[in-house]
């Protein structure tokens, strides 16, 4: 199996020269020291945990698996997972991006993001553990009372603690409605929380000591809907030290991400207080999704980068037929497989792909830094607006690349990619969980269309075509002009019919939201890719030496335009197709 290899390049070309990120956060009053010694040399580290730390345990953690023990009630990780996870945590990386006020760096989001990235790509399972915790301390800083702050966010921010969400229950998976984990009211002002969880990422295991949970529950009186829904904090061990009645009542067996453990967690009758105003959780459990489902993206185009590197190492070795237009290795029995059309098609497609969600990824995690932090409100809103339109976009668009880059990666590898040996075969199992948890991508495209596209009144999307289009007006000269410009004329027609037949029939636009995500995503990343081709293009007028790299960028575009961009056309068929032949069966129609 090849070693992961952090993309340091690629991550430095798109965040420095591609979106000029340092000159942007240094806009910022929190971020004005952040520079390019300081960013590089964290991604460099970084990059040095995730290869000689994560990854040497991802594929004994895959085989292993997590032990659960039915008397003690405990899970145990993967052999080295306490370890590791020890080092990281004392190497500071948990604490990267928190607030300083409670022990973190305070360094930027994005930041955070390209970490994330490399560690996904190392070790999704290892990775899930901290991963889960920010969920947990963004919730906890935005929503929770100054004395929960003060007593618990020190501890998850150093690592020493993790976090759990707690959402999931047998009978309510999407629709939180449904939710049945009752909270009563106690006379010291603590709930009793009671209830069955399902699922729960890092509910149960033996990294740390205490695990805090974040649990949706309802209230005694609450409304029997989504608006009756209250947050808790439940932890593991309370303050004296006794063990509150939170038990894991066992492990799902699974696809994949096998040393994340998966836990059904019993709450019998335990201690938690209230995060936020009673009815309010699931607007605070937003708080956490919208960060987290950045980063389920960021595990997406992580197990992307994995794929790609090993299907790549292992097509230069493979000798199978010779090349069509004649022999490339004489001396050998046979020509690398790179040398064939189709193995060329799958490796490319993946390496466009990457590259494109990996500029995408920053441009959103940018623009979160500047919501969280610009001193100027308008421009606060307009980043937000934009991070909110973006999200479920990068989310869903990122995972089902990173199934299909690990997928084409496997085909890549023929029938070695099927069996073991290699470690793509894990990696296709890993990506699988990543539409679905955090909001299945099919909900992510409904958020799009149902809430994103009308944020303060179309203002979002409207604000984000005049950037796209802005750039596209004072780039006239460059390569990919006309073509991204085309793509933003399908996506601007779609958005129009999803809006219009939309507002006369809700059918209509959820009948069209996963293609009409994936013509936005595509959209998108042809802008990405315009504006990485104009980048290389420039350097290379420069004379700069790297005429490989930034040749490769420009052969890249080409590519992406020409065999890509070019779904856009079925797409915005698929969309104006309507709800029509969708909802034209009836029941029994459906049968074979
Ligand atoms: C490995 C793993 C880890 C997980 N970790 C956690 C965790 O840490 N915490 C937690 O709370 N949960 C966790 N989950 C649960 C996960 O978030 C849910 O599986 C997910 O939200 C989908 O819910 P569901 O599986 O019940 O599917 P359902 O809600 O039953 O949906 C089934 C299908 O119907 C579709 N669907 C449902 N409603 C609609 C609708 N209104 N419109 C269109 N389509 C719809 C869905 O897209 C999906 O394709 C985890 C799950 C797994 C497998």
């Amino acid at each position: 199996m090849a070693n992961y290899r952090a993309p340091l390049r690629d991550m430095q070309f798109v965040f420095d020269e591609v979106l000029d990120a340092y000159a942007t956060l240094q806009s910022l009053p929190s971020q004005r020291e952040f520079g390019n010694d300081l960013g590089g040399a964290i991604l460099e580290e970084a990059a040095k945990v995730a290869e000689n730390v994560f990854a040497p345990l991802n594929s004994s953690g895959d085989k292993q698996g997590c032990q659960y023990d039915p008397l003690t009630k405990t899970v145990k990780a993967p052999d080295g997972f306490r370890a590791a996870y020890k080092q990281f945590a004392e190497g500071g990386w948990t604490a990267l991006a928190c607030s300083p006020e409670f022990g973190g760096q305070g360094l930027p989001h994005v930041l955070n993001m390209m970490v994330e990235e490399m560690l996904c790509s190392a070790n999704l399972s290892l990775g899930m553990y901290p991963g889960l915790t920010h969920g947990a301390i963004n919730a906890l800083t935005a929503h929770g009372t100054r004395e929960l702050q003060e007593q618990y966010l020190p501890k998850l921010i150093s690592g020493e603690w993790t976090g759990t969400m707690c959402l999931t229950e047998p009978q309510c998976g999407t629709d939180l409605g449904l939710i049945r984990t009752r909270a009563v009211g106690q006379t010291d002002g603590s709930y009793a929380i009671s209830g069955t969880k399902i699922w729960i990422t890092g509910g149960e295991h033996d990294l740390v000591d205490n695990i805090l949970h974040l649990v949706l529950a309802k209230l005694p009186d609450a409304p029997d809907s989504v608006k009756g829904i209250s947050l808790f904090l439940v932890p593991k061990v309370l303050n004296d030290g006794s063990r509150n009645p939170v038990f894991c009542g066992g492990l799902e067996h699974k696809m994949g991400i096998k040393g994340s453990s998966t836990c059904v967690m019993n709450f019998e009758g335990a201690q938690g207080w209230l995060i936020g105003e009673a009815n309010q959780g699931l607007r605070c459990m937003f708080t956490m999704m919208n960060s987290a489902r950045l980063m389920v993206g960021m595990q997406g185009l992580g197990i992307a980068q994995s794929a790609y590197q090993i299907s790549l190492g292992f097509a230069r070795e493979r000798l199978q037929s010779r090349s069509l237009s004649g022999p490339k290795a004489a001396d050998k029995p046979a020509d690398p497989i790179t040398v064939h059309p189709d193995v060329r098609r799958n490796l490319l497609r993946q390496k466009v792909m990457i590259e494109g969600c990996r500029a995408l990824a920053y441009f959103t995690g940018l623009h979160q830094d500047v919501a969280h932090d610009h001193p100027d409100a308008e421009v606060c809103q307009q980043a937000d607006d934009l991070v909110q339109l973006l999200t479920p976009v990068v989310k869903a668009f990122l995972t089902d690349e990173g199934f299909n880059c690990a997928n084409s990666g496997l085909q890549v590898l023929g029938g070695s990619g099927y069996t073991e040996d290699w470690g793509i075969e894990q990696l296709v199992r890993d990506s699988r969980i990543t539409m679905i948890y955090e909001g299945t991508n099919g909900i992510q495209a409904l958020d799009l269309v149902g809430r994103k596209l009308g944020l303060g009144g179309g203002r979002a999307v409207r604000s984000y075509f005049a950037l796209v289009d802005g750039w596209l007006k004072s780039n006239a000269d460059s390569a990919y002009v006309d073509a991204v410009r085309s793509a933003l004329v399908q996506l601007q027609q779609a958005t129009q019919w999803v809006a219009s037949e939309g507002l006369k029939d809700a059918e209509q636009a959820a009948a069209a939201a996963t293609p009409y995500l994936r013509l936005f995503a595509l959209t998108s990343l042809a802008w990405m890719w315009a504006r990485m081709a104009v980048v290389a293009q420039d350097k290379l007028d420069q004379g700069s030496p790297e005429t490989q790299f930034y040749g490769a960028k420009l052969k890249s575009a080409d590519f992406f335009m020409a065999r890509i961009l070019t779904e856009t056309d079925s797409l915005l068929a698929e969309v104006r197709a309507g709800k029509a032949t969708l909802m034209a069966f009836s029941d029994e129609e459906f049968a074979a």
